[in-house]
C-alpha cells in the first residue's frame, strides 16, 4: 500500500494498521500531504459544512495544586505569578462573551483547591440560569467522580481533559510521581459514563514522544470515542525543565489533525492557540487541515500574561471583542464562518 491508498483506507473505514498509521505520520510526501488534508477537510464537511464553532476560553485561576514537567502554571514554577479570578468576575467574562456571540464558554484553571465543588458549581449554575442557551464546558483537571457528577448537576455540559499520553511510561516522564495515566483515564471514563461531552488529546512532539507512541494515542482515541479532541504543539517554557527541549512542529501537528478528523469524522476539533503561536497562521492552516473549533480568549486583559502555559502565547495584549474579531476574519479568510452556535457534537445520541 502507499501513502494515498492508505489515506483512501483510514477516509473509507476511519482506522488503519498500527504500522500504515506510524508510516503515515512519517514519510509524507508535499503532495500526499494535501491529499490527506483534502480528504479531511471533505469529511468535516460532510459532517459540519463550513461552520467553524467558536468557545470563549476564560482562564480563571493560575494556580495549581500539580507539577506537571512540560507547564508554565505547575506548582514549582516559583516565577509564575498567580491570580484568582472571583465569582463576579468569572460572570461579567461570561456576560461580555454571550453579547459578543459566543455559545460555549470553557472555564480552564489549573488544579485548584481554593475552589471548591460548591464555588464550581455555582458558578456553573448562575452561568446557566443567565442563559440557558450556553453550553459551559469545564478543563479544571482531575477530580473524584462524585465531584464530576456535582458539576454536571449543576449544568456543566462539557469537560476538556487531555490524556496527554495513553502510554504509562511516557506518561511517567511526563509528570511526577505522584501522578499517573490510570488516573487520568479513570477520570475521562467516569465523565463520559456521567453524561459529558468528553474532550480528550495529546501534546505533538512532547519530549520522549515517539511515533509509536502517537500510533497509540490514535487508537486509543478510537477506542474511546470522544466528542472533542485537543491536539497542539508542545511548546517549551523557559521555567521548566523542559526548557531547552524542540517544540513541536507545525507538519506534525496538521498531519495528526487530519488523521484525527478522519478516524473521528464528527468530532470537534480546535485549531489550538498553541498552533497560532508557532506559525503566525497556525489556526487558519488547522481549520484547512480539517480542525472546526477556535478557542478566542476571554479573559480579562491584566491577568492573560499570568496564564502562560508555554512561552510566546499568542493574544495576552488583546480584548475580548478584538480577539473574536480577529478570529471571525481569520476564519473568514480560509473560505469557513464562525457561527454563532452551541456548537454540540454532530454524532447520535447527543442532544
Ligand atoms: N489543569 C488542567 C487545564 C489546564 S492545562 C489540565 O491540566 O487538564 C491545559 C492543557 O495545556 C494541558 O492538558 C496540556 O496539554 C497543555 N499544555 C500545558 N503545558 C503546555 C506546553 N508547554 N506546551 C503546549 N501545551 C501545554
Ligand atoms: Fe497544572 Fe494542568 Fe499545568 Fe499540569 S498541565 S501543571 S495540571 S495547569
Amino acid at each position: 500500500m502507499n501513502n494515498t491508498e492508505r489515506i483512501g483506507q483510514l477516509k473509507k473505514d476511519g482506522i488503519l494498521d498500527p504500522q500504515d498509521l506510524g508510516i503515515l505520520l512519517t514519510s509524507l510526501t508535499g503532495e500526499e500531504e494535501q491529499y490527506l488534508y483534502d480528504a479531511a477537510c471533505e469529511v468535516r464537511r460532510e459532517n459540519y459544512g463550513t461552520d467553524v464553532y467558536l468557545r470563549g476560553l476564560i482562564e480563571f485561576s493560575s494556580y495549581c495544586r500539580n507539577n506537571c514537567l512540560y507547564c508554565g502554571l505547575r506548582r514549582g514554577n516559583e516565577h509564575c505569578e498567580r491570580y484568582r479570578l472571583q465569582t463576579d468576575e468569572i460572570l461579567e467574562c461570561a456576560e461580555q462573551g454571550y453579547a459578543l456571540g459566543f455559545r460555549t464558554i470553557v472555564l480552564q484553571s489549573g488544579e485548584d483547591l481554593w475552589y471548591s465543588d460548591e464555588k464550581i458549581c455555582s458558578i456553573v449554575s448562575k452561568i446557566k440560569d443567565r442563559h440557558p442557551d450556553i453550553a459551559v464546558t469545564l478543563s479544571i483537571g482531575e477530580k473524584s467522580r462524585a465531584s464530576y457528577q456535582a458539576y454536571y448537576d449543576a449544568g456543566a455540559d462539557r469537560y476538556l481533559l487531555r490524556h496527554e499520553t495513553i502510554n504509562a511510561q511516557h506518561y511517567a516522564l511526563l509528570h511526577p510521581q505522584e501522578m499517573s495515566r490510570d488516573n487520568r483515564i479513570r477520570c475521562l471514563y467516569d465523565l463520559k459514563e456521567i453524561g459529558y461531552q468528553v474532550g480528550c488529546g495529546i501534546m505533538v512532539g512532547s519530549p520522549f514522544q515517539t511515533v509509536e507512541h502517537v500510533v497509540e494515542d490514535l487508537l486509543f482515541m478510537k477506542e474511546f470515542g470522544p466528542q472533542m479532541v485537543g491536539i497542539g504543539p508542545f511548546i517549551p517554557h523557559k521555567d521548566t525543565p523542559f526548557r531547552d527541549r524542540a517544540r513541536g512542529t507545525l507538519e506534525d501537528t496538521l498531519h495528526l489533525l487530519a488523521i484525527t478528523r478522519l478516524m473521528l469524522p464528527d468530532v470537534l476539533l480546535p485549531a489550538t492557540t498553541a498552533l497560532g503561536t508557532i506559525d503566525p497562521r497556525g489556526r487558519e492552516k488547522g481549520i484547512l487541515a480539517g480542525a472546526n473549533v477556535v478557542m478566542p480568549n476571554l479573559s480579562p486583559a491584566p491577568v492573560r500574561e499570568k496564564y502562560m502555559l508555554y512561552d510566546g502565547k499568542i493574544c495576552t495584549g488583546d480584548e475580548a471583542a478584538e480577539c473574536r474579531r480577529c478570529m471571525e476574519q481569520r476564519i473568514r479568510s480560509v473560505g469557513y464562518q464562525v457561527v454563532v452556535s452551541r456548537g454540540d457534537w454532530a454524532g447520535a445520541g447527543t442532544e
